[in-house]
């Protein structure tokens, strides 16, 4: 039995793992990859206070190796289910069960698709979601970026360090990224715009992506567009289809919880990016996990 059991490794996690460790609870966090969460798929952080710029993979060691040392145990699994069994809860994954007093949801939220004609054919063939992963991999080419956040924004200029030319489709005619980045890539000479138009069909040969259809929604123009790599930075959905049992989520799935991070099941948390909130970034999903570990103890305390 646990005190604390965590679900997911990324920022909200790692200092939710921190701060019940430090509260001298007995605390795993169970994740199914590496350590880090999206900050892994991230190239260059440059607003976690603290440092000027750092990369994604290098704050993840950052944040994972103080866990060691506090003896928080990491356990390998994908969750598929939670049961609130009122005084503990029973996390599942396809092989194991573990049985935990408090646990804390961090399972963040997960690129969306397009959803066109090509997409999943050309998937890993050209189309990528991951600028960080994949960048290398289109030197010289000329590459579409699909969105109008902080993610088309900010990838789309990090993949001007290997292609030729960088264009941003973007179905209305101003951007939703910070200015900050706005105004970079307004001033970046590999970077063009294709406004108020969205993807209507990526097309290519047997081996890679070659064009893509555009639609300007507008006027309902229909252009074929070449181009060697697609990236996708369409938003975000949660990663909480596996609490649909417990009642503890929107509509939309993101989980709703009070500003202790507490659901609506008692002794359940959830924090960081699956959280039904308005600022997604590494700073609110530490401050979530903060919160969270602190009240986890406060929750066992009152309990035993
Ligand atoms: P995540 O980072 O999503 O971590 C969730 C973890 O849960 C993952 O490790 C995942 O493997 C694990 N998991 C999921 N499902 C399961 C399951 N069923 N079982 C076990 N484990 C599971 N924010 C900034 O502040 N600055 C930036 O510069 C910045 N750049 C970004 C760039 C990109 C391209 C993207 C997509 C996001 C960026 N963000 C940035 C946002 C930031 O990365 C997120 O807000 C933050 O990572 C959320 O942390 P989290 O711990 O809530 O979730
Ligand atoms: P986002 O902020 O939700 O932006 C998604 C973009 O895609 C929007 O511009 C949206 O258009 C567009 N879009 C949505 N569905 C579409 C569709 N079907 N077809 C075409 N376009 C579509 O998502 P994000 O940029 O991935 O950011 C996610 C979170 O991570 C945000 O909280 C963000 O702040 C954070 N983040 C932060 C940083 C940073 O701080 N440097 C970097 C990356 C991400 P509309 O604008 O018209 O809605």
């Amino acid at each position: 039995m646990y005190d604390t059991l965590i679900i997911g490794s990324g920022p909200a996690g790692m200092t939710a793992a921190l701060y019940a460790a430090r509260s001298n609870l007995k605390v795993a966090v169970l994740e199914q990859g590496a350590p880090g969460g999206q900050m892994n798929n991230t190239s260059d952080i440059e607003n976690y206070p603290g440092f000027d710029v750092i990369s994604g993979p290098e704050l993840s060691m950052k944040m994972f190796e103080p866990l060691e040392k506090l003896g928080v145990e990491n356990l390998y699994g994908i969750v598929t289910a939670i049961e609130d069994r009122g005084d503990y809860k029973i996390v599942k994954t396809s092989d194991e069960s573990y049985q935990a007093k408090t646990v804390i949801i961090a399972t963040g939220a997960k690129h969306r698709q397009i959803g066109v004609a090509g997409e999943e054919d050309y998937s890993s063939r050209g189309v990528s979601y991951c600028a960080v992963c994949d960048g290398a991999f289109f030197r010289g080419q000329n590459l579409l970026v699909v969105g109008g956040g902080d993610s088309a924004v900010e990838e789309g200029l990090f993949l001007t360090r290997f292609a030729d030319s960088v264009t941003i489709i973007h179905r209305r005619d101003e951007l939703r990224a910070q200015k900050v980045l706005q105004e970079r890539a307004f001033a970046n000479d590999k970077v063009s715009f294709i406004w108020d138009s969205v993807v209507t069909e990526i097309k290519g040969d047997s081996n890679k992506v070659t064009s893509v259809d555009v639609k300007n929604v507008k006027n309902g123009q229909i252009s074929n567009h070449e181009f060697g790599g697609v990236f996708v930075y369409v938003g975000l959905d949660p990663v909480s289809d596996y609490v649909k049992n417990l009642g503890i989520t929107d509509e939309a799935g993101w989980i709703i919880t009070d500003e202790q991070m507490q659901t609506a099941c008692p002794g359940i948390f959830a924090v960081g990016d699956v959280r039904q909130k308005d600022l997604r970034q590494i700073t609110t999903a530490v401050g979530d996990g903060a919160t969270a570990g602190i009240q986890a103890y406060q929750y066992i305390a009152a309990h035993s």
